[in-house]
């Protein structure tokens, strides 16, 4: 060691920089199994050999993330904070083998503990820290940063349970709490020096300072501590390693002062369980929000720290002045969920640092950035005042202060409008009057996007009509994207080999490239090997399907697949009542033209969903029925796969060739589902809806099946909808329902389905299921057709795969730093640059 000034004592061996080269990666692995792990065995489990591998390429990673934070710090960069209640990560084994480039030095090393990186990384644990897309939005976006060296920083909660696991019983969804960190998380790095105090309870009161102004002070608060645990997100051979830091609630070390004083000291043990509540559990709610306490405190719990931890960083490097503040940091809001960082920031400039409110507001108003991911009323947040100021008396005031100013603006803009000045407010009045997130978002931040462009149309007509006209330059679209190292080349090896032997491998970090691939479009030799790799990749997936749902799916048939979060906005009801339509057919002998096919659905339901869960009691039902029924197995198989999650679709997208989009016309904001299976060369059945839209834009009207009433015209057919009449008018339809209603599909379960068929018949059902319903029969018999011509079907999937280039998150998050955060890319080193040039340059063709 040595002493380089006062304080600090850096350790030699960092300075001249990482110790680790490839020779080591064999000896690290056997140091971290024999030693840090202290094994001997490998046995019949792989835990430890994949923890092992895990540490060893930790090393790796922190030595370039310390490299990667140094460059920040010293160069004074500006820099991002992704603010997100989730990040739906998955397995982070194989992501980082790829990215660091290591999948030849781990192989060797793994070849002298007989094994392979395949069967190692099945000991993985998912890191199910999200509910859907919001939250694998969110882990994309991480990858994509790292991979084009922008400097952002991921900040989440680290729950102890994630998102639940989902098991049948009878058809029906159990759920099982997912204790995901139980044999520990390789991954993380614990910083507990660096733990903030968040504030909750107390109040208010006023000082005068020594030059006499007026201040507010919240006090006598019960403080948790939070501490921050760092995950390192690796580039894609860049050697940028940026960091995901997730926070873990504590009691702080004095919480039980007070009562062990009284002497009560189980009363004092208690009190901590209290603090550690926190960050115990994700809210396993997808597009609704259900007004809990404990959901605000872990709001207000994240976006308290993670402002803490930047402003903090400031002032350590530059002092108490903010001038330059907001020259150096963005913070981009993931939905409203954490967007009372909006009032956080404004109460540690105001309180904590004295700065005056119009200087506060100018600061917050130019680094704060919000990202709107729905338009279902149901999901827009609000939190009852009374809540508020039980629990956070004094952001309950800042944000009255920051209405009062709002309101102001208001009246300039629309004088003497009462009806504006309720509408608009921060506060909704009601017997319980409410805050509306998602306009404390819009006020406080100087970017509002959708994602993607239908979205933020509907947006700008719609939902924030209003503050669209009063600031019409804060809103911009940014269609969402995939990451395609996760979604392509680490999920679909065979297809990436297959890609890279015609068009090399620059599509991995320069995705638009794989526009390249439309030349061998025509290509018959191509398409024999294209239609190898997916036979293989279905094979994966017959092996998946029969070990998790005991059913036998066939790779001579069609894979026809709608994994996504269960709702009835998605409609996987209608889904079903094709499937009971096909079932319908075979049972009356027409199967002319009928292409054989083998239906997969899965995803969870919230588990306060009723409608969510009668709709998995009835896949599960009309299963059962069609796969023991020997007149329908030539033809037709479906399954329910359970517990969807970011490792099953590894499996899934690559082995798809229907991509089911079907949400009714405006509901979805975006989709990305939809993008991992295009990649993988899935045609896609689809509403224009989303992103849906774009991606038929893309490939070409003639490659997509599109059906169903458009977004402009919903509102028309609602007014005079009558799915009585619908069903009357339509024989398939009506068969449909009559096997429905007849209960063939749950013969010792009298009434089971009535809330289903009820909703379907209703003339109030927002989903207009009856109403697309003969559209989409029309479009499975155009998707039948095409899938018949083998020869055009893989040419319509290979001009998928090849017009995917603009889904990539890469794309997405190039538009963020373009347009909202303007960060310039890190410096990567010499060797790694001619890395990627000699990457780059060695593609054949
Ligand atoms: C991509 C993904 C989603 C989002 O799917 P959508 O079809 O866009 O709703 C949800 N869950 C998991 C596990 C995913 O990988």
């Amino acid at each position: 060691m040595s002493k380089q000034d006062e304080n600090v004592c850096v350790v030699k061996g960092w300075q001249e920089g990482p110790v680790i080269d490839e020779s080591t990666l064999k000896d690290d692995l056997t140091r971290h199994f024999y030693y840090s792990l202290g094994r001997d065995k490998v046995g019949e489990s792989q835990l430890y050999l994949y923890h092992a591998l895990a540490l060893t390429i930790r090393d790796r990673l922190v030595a370039r993330c310390r490299e990667t934070n140094q460059q920040i710090k010293q160069e004074k960069r500006r820099k991002t904070a992704y603010l997100s209640l989730e990040f739906l990560m998955g397995r982070a084994l194989g992501n980082a083998v790829l990215n660091l480039d290591l999948d030849e030095q781990v192989s060797s090393a793994l070849q002298e503990y007989c094994t392979s990186i395949e069967t190692v990384a099945e000991a993985e644990h998912d890191a199910g820290l999200g509910n859907g897309g919001l939250g694998r939005l969110a882990a994309c976006f991480l990858d994509s940063c790292a991979s084009l060296a922008l400097p952002v920083v991921g900040y989440g909660i680290r729950y102890e349970y994630g998102m639940f696991n989902q098991s049948l019983k009878n058809g029906h969804q159990i759920e099982q709490p997912d204790n995901w960190l139980r044999e520990g998380h390789p991954w993380e790095l614990a910083a507990p020096e660096q733990a903030k105090r968040v504030k909750f309870f107390g109040h208010v009161q006023s000082y005068t300072d020594k030059h006499g102004r007026e201040h507010r002070q919240w006090i006598g608060c019960q403080d948790v501590l939070a501490v921050p645990y760092d995950v390192p997100i690796p580039g894609y051979k860049n050697d940028i390693v940026n960091t995901l830091r997730l926070w873990k609630s504590e009691a702080t070390d004095e919480f039980n002062l007070t009562e062990f004083n009284a002497g009560s000291y189980s009363e004092a043990v208690a009190q901590k369980n209290l603090a550690e509540q926190i960050t115990m559990v994700l809210y396993p709610n997808d597009s609704s929000e259900n007004g809990k306490e404990l959901r605000l405190r872990q709001q207000y719990f994240l976006s308290s720290a993670s402002i803490q931890d930047i402003v903090s960083q400031w002032v350590e490097q530059y002092g108490e002045d903010f001038s330059d503040f907001a020259n150096h940091h963005v913070f981009q809001l993931n939905d409203t969920h954490p967007s009372i960082a909006v009032a956080e920031l404004m109460r540690i400039l105001v309180d904590d640092y004295e700065l005056d409110w119009d200087n506060a507001w100018q600061i917050t108003t130019s680094t704060m950035a919000y990202t709107n991911h729905t338009l279902l009323p149901e999901a827009l947040e609000k939190w009852s005042v009374p809540l508020f100021a039980k629990l956070l008396p004094r952001i309950l005031e800042i944000i009255y202060e920051i209405n009062a100013r709002f309101l102001a603006q208001v009246a300039q803009h629309w004088p003497g409008d009462a009806n504006k000045q309720r509408t608009l407010s921060l506060i909704e009045e009601g017997d319980v009057p409410q805050i509306r997130m998602a306009y404390l978002a819009i006020v406080g931040s100087y970017s509002v996007n959708g994602v993607a462009a239908l979205h933020t149309q509907l947006l700008k007509e719609g939902l924030f009509k209003e503050f669209y006209a009063l600031w019409p330059n804060k809103f911009n679209n940014k269609t969402n994207g995939v990451t395609p190292r996760r979604w392509l080349a680490h999920c679909n090896p065979a297809l990436s080999q297959l890609i890279t032997e015609k068009i090399g491998d620059k599509w991995i970090s320069d995705f638009a490239t794989i526009s390249q691939l439309r030349r061998y479009y025509d290509d018959k030799n191509f398409h024999t090997q294209w239609q190898a790799v997916k036979r293989e990749n279905k094979q994966r997936l017959v092996d998946l399907v029969k070990a998790r749902c005991d059913v036998d799916f066939d790779v001579n048939m069609m894979f026809d697949v709608q994994v996504k979060r269960i709702h009835e906005y998605k409609r996987q009801l209608l889904n079903v009542l094709h499937v009971i339509h096909l079932y319908d057919r075979i049972r009356r002998g027409d199967t002319q033209n009928l292409v054989p096919r083998c239906v997969l659905l899965g995803g969870k339901a919230a588990p306060g969903y009723y409608m969510a869960k009668k709709i998995i009691k009835l896949i599960n039902n009309v299963a059962e029925v069609v796969n023991k029924d020997p007149l329908a197995a030539p033809y037709l198989r479906v399954a329910f796969l359970p517990n969807y999650n970011v490792t099953a679709m590894e499996t899934i997208c690559p082995a798809t060739d229907l991509s089911e989009q079907v949400s009714t016309a405006g509901k979805e904001a975006s989709g990305t589902g939809n993008m991992k299976f295009m990649m993988n060369g899935a045609l896609t059945i689809g509403t224009l809806d989303g992103a849906n839209i774009e991606i038929r834009d893309a490939v070409g009207a003639d490659n997509f099946f599109l059906f169903g009433a458009q977004a402009h015209e919903i509102d028309d057919i609602k007014s005079r909808y009558n799915p009585t009449n619908l069903i009357e008018q339509n024989s398939d339809l009506k068969n449909v329902m009559q096997l429905l209603e007849s209960g063939q599909f749950n013969l010792f379960e009298p009434s089971l389905f009535d809330d289903i068929v009820n909703a379907i018949k209703s003339p109030h059902d927002p989903w207009l299921v009856a109403h697309d319903f003969e559209s989409y029969i029309k479009a499975q018999k155009q998707v039948e057709l095409a899938y018949t011509d083998q020869t055009h079907w893989t040419q319509m999937s290979i001009l998928n795969t090849a017009a995917s280039g603009i889904f990539s998150s890469d794309r997405t998050i190039s538009q963020y730093s373009e347009d909202i955060w303007h960060l310039t890319p890190l410096t990567i080193s010499e060797t790694d640059l001619q890395a990627t040039k000699s990457h780059a340059t060695k593609s054949t063709d």
